[in-house]
């Protein structure tokens, strides 16, 4: 889920196993997380798993891409995937990898994957991940702190938040100003990526658009996160004061919502 939130794996494995259904979990970014102290508790049911999606090119830090998917029982990869044409015949001592997937010729996006295991190791990766997950937590810290941002979710090292005008704060919830804090939002974003000092993605959450912080880097720092509060607000304020004006002049004169109080 693009807040970092992990479904309730351990629910969803006992309704497989009661109706003897393949259970599959997309553990693209979070898997890696469940091996983390204190992981989150449905994260870790992904254990019970058939197969699990992971994308070493997320929290194991590999460049892109190396994309993987794990099955508990590789018997159902040769099963679904392996043929044997008179071209194609190899010894059965050795994995044939094109026994396992639809790729014949490939490339050895394994190796990135070793070497940067055996790198930093398991104890180096949980290190780097535990601390990405810190800082969004720290980050999701100092953005309740501040006023004119809104703190939506915070799961693993993914944090929403949106940016909201002062003077808008006691008007939340109305159809109106959602609309117009949408827009802000998404031009907002735009902003920050163009200021070259941060790059956020987005996500909507219950029709609420968001900024999303999602760390997957080693090298970011508890600096970067501190600079980014004041740089969302300072960019924020200046999308309100562009962007208000345009759209009050179109709003309905009879029943004004967006007030512009400065
Ligand atoms: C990133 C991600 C994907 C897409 O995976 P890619 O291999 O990067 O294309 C799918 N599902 C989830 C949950 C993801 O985080």
């Amino acid at each position: 889920m693009s807040s970092g939130a992990v479904d309730p794996l351990s629910d969803i494995a006992a309704i497989c196993r009661r109706h003897d259904l393949w259970f599959h979990v997309d553990g693209a970014y979070g898997a890696f997380a469940a091996t983390v102290a204190n992981a989150p508790v449905d994260l870790l049911a992904l254990s019970e798993a058939d197969s699990v999606t992971v994308d070493p090119h997320k929290w194991l830090y590999t460049p892109l891409e190396a994309g993987c998917v794990l099955v508990r029982d590789p018997r159902h990869l040769r099963d679904a995937f392996a043929y044997h044409p008179p071209y194609y015949r190899f010894s059965d001592e050795v994995i044939n990898y094109f026994d396992s997937g639809l790729q014949n010729s490939r490339g050895f996006r394994a190796l990135k994957v070793w070497l940067a295991l055996k790198h930093v190791g398991r104890q180096g990766c949980v290190q780097m991940i535990s601390d990405d997950i810190r800082l969004a937590e720290a980050f999701f810290t100092l953005v309740e702190a501040r006023p004119e941002l809104d703190a939506l979710s915070h799961g693993l090292s993914i944090v929403c938040f949106r940016y909201v005008p002062p003077d808008l704060r006691s008007q939340l919830g109305e159809p109106e100003v959602e609309s117009y804090l949408n827009r802000l939002n998404e031009d907002l974003l735009a902003r920050v990526e163009r200021s070259g000092k941060a790059f956020f993605s987005n996500a909507v959450l219950g029709g609420v658009y968001a900024l999303r912080l999602c760390i997957v880097n080693f090298r970011t720092s508890l600096e970067d996160i501190e600079m980014l509060p004041a740089l969302v607000a300072r960019l924020g304020a200046s999308a309100d004061a562009e962007l208000r004006p345009e759209v009050t002049a179109t709003q309905d004169a009879a029943r004004p919502t967006l007030r512009t109080s400065r």
